[in-house]
C-alpha cells in the first residue's frame, strides 16, 4: 500500500519520479507494475496536475475522476509507490544507477492520523486565496486542496501556522492529527533512475496587453474557463459574465492568445484550440441558444481529434472565424467585449461584440522555472531535449505540449528507460 508514515531520514527506490501529474503518475505506476520501488515526489499537497483542475477532457468529455480516479487506485493498492507531497529536489549527485536525491519536505502541519472529517475547517477564522481555483474564490487556513485530493487529507497554509487562531482548530481534531510545530525536513533519497514530469503552467496572459485579460473582466483564460464549468469551481459550476452574473448570449473564443507570437510564446501548444471547443459544448450545455464565436489562425486537431472537431461544428451557433484577434476593447456602458481581428486570407478587419471573452493561452514548461538537474539540456522554449544526452528521462508535458493521452504514452515510455537504467547499473 502506498501509505503515508512519517517519512524517514534516508529512504531507497530504483526511480524517482518528480511531479504528480497525470505523465508522473503514469511513469511511477508502469514502473512499480513490473516489481520496480518508485518514489513519486510533488511539490503541491496533492497530486494530479493539472488535469485534476480541469471540468472535463477531450475527446471523450469525461470528468477527470475518470482517469484520475483509477491511476489513485492502482497508486493506493501498489506496494512499491512511495508518495511524497509538498516535496522538492534540493540536489543531486552521482551518475546514472546510483544516484543521491537530497529532498526538501515542507511541513503539512497534519500528520497521518487525519481522517479529512472536516471539523478544523468549520472552526477555522481564517481564509486564504484558493490557488486551485486560480485565486478567484477563498478556502480557510486549512483546507482539502479539492475533493478528489490524493492525499486525502487536509492541509494548513504555512502563512497561517503560526497564527494563534490556528490552536482553535487543532483542539478540534479529535484525533491528534494537527501539529502546528512541524519543521521543515531534508530527507537522502537513493535511487537508479530520475524522471522528470513537472508539467506547464499556464502562458501569464497579462503580459498580451492588446488582449485585455486584467484590464476587463470580462476577458478571462481557458484555464479559469475549466474552473468556472467545474461543479467545485469557484460559481459552482455556473458560466456566467464575471463583472455582473449575466447570462450568456455571445461568447468568444480567442486562439492562440500569445502562441506561435514571436513576442509571447513561440510554439503552438497543441491542445488549445481542442480545448476552446470543448469549452464551447461547456456553454452549448448551460445555453443551448448561446452564440459561440472562435477566432483562430488555422484550427489545429491532430489525428482522430479531426473527428471531435467535425463534430463541434454542426452546431449552428458555433461560428468559426479565420482572423487573429490583434484589439480587444470593452464597452464601458454594457460591459461588452469587442473582438477586433484580421481575417488571414483577405486582409478584411471583423468586429465582434460578445459578452464575455475566453483567451487560449498556451503551455509553458515549468522547468524554466525549476531547471532539471544534471546539467539536463533543455530545448529554446524550456523543454526537456528529446535528444539530450545528459541529465533525467522526460515525462509528458516537461517534454512538448502534449494532450493527455499522449501525456500517458510519453510517461510509459519514460518509466520502460528508467527501468532500463536500473537494469543497466
Ligand atoms: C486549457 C487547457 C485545457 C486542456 N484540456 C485538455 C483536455 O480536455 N484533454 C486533454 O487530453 N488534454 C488537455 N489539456 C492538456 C493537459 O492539461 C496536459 O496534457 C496534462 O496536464 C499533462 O500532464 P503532465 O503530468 O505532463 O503535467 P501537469 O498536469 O502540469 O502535472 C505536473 C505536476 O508536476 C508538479 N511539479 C511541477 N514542478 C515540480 C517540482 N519542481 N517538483 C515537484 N513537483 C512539481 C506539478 O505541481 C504538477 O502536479 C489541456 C490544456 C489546457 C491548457
Amino acid at each position: 500500500m502506498a501509505e503515508f508514515k512519517p517519512v524517514e531520514s534516508q529512504i531507497t527506490a530504483d526511480t524517482l519520479v518528480v511531479g504528480g501529474g497525470i505523465a508522473g503518475m503514469t511513469t511511477a505506476i508502469e514502473t512499480a507494475e513490473v516489481g520496480k520501488k518508485v518514489i513519486l515526489l510533488e511539490k503541491n499537497p496533492s497530486i494530479g496536475g493539472r488535469v485534476a483542475t480541469s471540468f472535463q477532457y477531450f475527446p471523450k468529455l469525461c470528468p477527470p475522476t475518470c482517469g484520475i480516479e483509477i491511476n489513485l487506485k492502482r497508486i493506493r493498492v501498489s506496494p512499491h509507490i512511495r508518495v511524497l507531497t509538498l516535496a522538492e529536489v534540493e540536489s543531486v549527485s552521482g551518475t546514472a544507477g546510483d544516484y543521491e536525491v537530497k529532498i526538501k519536505l515542507t511541513p503539512r502541519y497534519v500528520n497521518e492520523k487525519c481522517t479529512a472529517c472536516g471539523e478544523c475547517e468549520k472552526v477555522c477564522e481564517i481564509e486564504r486565496d484558493n490557488e486551485f481555483n486560480y485565486g478567484l474564490d477563498k478556502t480557510k487556513a486549512i483546507y482539502l486542496p479539492h475533493l478528489m485530493a490524493y492525499p486525502p487529507r487536509y492541509v494548513v497554509d504555512p502563512k497561517s501556522a503560526g497564527d494563534e487562531r490556528m490552536k482553535k482548530c487543532a483542539e478540534a481534531c479529535e484525533y491528534g492529527a494537527i501539529d502546528l510545530d512541524m519543521q521543515p525536513q531534508t530527507i537522502t533519497a537513493k535511487v537508479k533512475a530520475l524522471v522528470w514530469a513537472t508539467g506547464w503552467k499556464p502562458y501569464d496572459a497579462t503580459k498580451i496587453d492588446n488582449l485585455g485579460f486584467g484590464q476587463y473582466k470580462n476577458v478571462i483564460t481557458n484555464v479559469i474557463m475549466e474552473r468556472y464549468a467545474s461543479k467545485n469551481g469557484p460559481t459552482d459550476g455556473k458560466i456566467a459574465r464575471p463583472s455582473d452574473g449575466k447570462e450568456i448570449t455571445r461568447i468568444g473564443f480567442v486562439q492562440c492568445a500569445g502562441s506561435r507570437d514571436e513576442n509571447h510564446l513561440p510554439y503552438c501548444s497543441a491542445v488549445c484550440c481542442l480545448a476552446s471547443m470543448k469549452q464551447a459544448t461547456y456553454v452549448r450545455e448551460q445555453y443551448p441558444e448561446a452564440e459561440i464565436h472562435l477566432f483562430y489562425i488555422d484550427v489545429r486537431s491532430p489525428g482522430r481529434m479531426e473527428d471531435f472537431y467535425t463534430k463541434v461544428q454542426q452546431d449552428e451557433k458555433f461560428f468559426f472565424h479565420r482572423g487573429k484577434v490583434g484589439k480587444v476593447t470593452e464597452k464601458t456602458d454594457s460591459g461588452n467585449i469587442v473582438l477586433f481581428a484580421e481575417n488571414t486570407l483577405t486582409g478584411e478587419v471583423v468586429e465582434t461584440e460578445v459578452d464575455m471573452a475566453v483567451l487560449a493561452t498556451g503551455m509553458v514548461p515549468n522547468t524554466v522555472d525549476a531547471a532539471p538537474p544534471l546539467e539536463t539540456e533543455l530545448d529554446e522554449f524550456g523543454f526537456i531535449a528529446p535528444d539530450g544526452d545528459k541529465g533525467v528521462i522526460s515525462a509528458g508535458v516537461a517534454s512538448r505540449p502534449l494532450d493527455v493521452a499522449a501525456s500517458i504514452q510519453d510517461a510509459t515510455g519514460a518509466a520502460l528507460k528508467a527501468i532500463n537504467v536500473g537494469r543497466r547499473s
